[in-house]
């Protein structure tokens, strides 16, 4: 599937502080490849709902995955509209007023449907993608999916129709006059780190930490 390279739509244009607002492919799947959980809504019977889920992407493609039996994966399979929000913190801007406090974020929203893919060697494929997107390198050191896990699981691919990414970075934005106030300003960074791998205490067999953890973990 070709590649869009904007994702600018009604329903996607951001209309507060729009200068924050980006609709470029890179800028979107920058913000969606720098994690792998989103939180997908959708209505039922007039109800909304959203729930977390792990994602792949590929392309303009977002792989979810998910027990054939759960409610989600039933609802989605049907290819009803909906979305998909990631949101990653930066760090808590600290103001001079209380006002001005704010966060520094990047986030996008995604809109689509969902179809489920059927065809079992393009879902080994697309499993053996999802598992390295969040490790990458995992699959080949891994026991290989059987039949039943491969039968029980199933796959569904959002095809992204428009989407959002909305950033701020920088430092807090006061009134002029706050300027001149004594009172602390500036920003905290947040990071997600990984840590130090800890090994299952169930293993019978002792193995060394894999190349594919130890590169994630950056030789913690
Ligand atoms: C971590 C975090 C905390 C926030 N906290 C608040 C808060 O407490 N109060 C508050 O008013 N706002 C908050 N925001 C901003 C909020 O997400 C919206 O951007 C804001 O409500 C303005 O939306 P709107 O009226 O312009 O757009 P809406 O009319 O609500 O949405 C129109 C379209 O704009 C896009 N869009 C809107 N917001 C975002 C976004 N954040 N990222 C990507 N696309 C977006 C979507 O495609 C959406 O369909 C926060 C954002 C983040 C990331």
């Amino acid at each position: 599937m070709e590649e869009q390279a904007n994702f600018k739509s009604e329903r996607s244009t951001v209309r507060r502080v729009p200068k924050r607002a980006h609709y470029d492919a890179a800028t979107v799947f920058s913000v969606l490849d720098a994690n792998f959980v989103g939180q997908v809504a959708f209505q039922l019977e007039g109800q909304p709902f959203q729930i977390p889920m792990l994602y792949g992407r590929e392309g303009n493609v977002l792989y979810l995955h998910g027990s054939k039996k759960s409610r989600i994966y039933q609802t989605l399979a049907r290819g009803i509209p909906c979305s998909l929000g990631v949101t990653l913190v930066d760090g808590i801007v600290v103001a001079r007023s209380a006002f001005h406090h704010s966060v520094n974020y990047r986030s996008v929203v995604v809109f689509g449907r969902c179809a489920p893919v059927g065809d079992p060697e393009e879902k080994l494929a697309v499993f053996e993608r999802f598992t390295d997107a969040i490790i990458p390198g995992r699959w080949a050191e891994c026991r290989p999916i059987n039949a039943k896990e491969a039968k029980v699981t199933g796959i569904l691919a959002l095809t992204i129709e428009d989407a959002s990414a909305k950033i701020r970075t920088g430092g807090p934005v006061d009134e002029t006059a706050d300027y001149d106030l004594p009172i602390w300003a500036g920003v905290v960074p947040l990071e997600t780190t990984y840590g130090v791998p800890v090994e299952d205490q169930n293993s019978k067999i002792t193995c060394e930490v894999p190349g594919s953890v130890r590169e994630l973990v950056n030789d913690k």
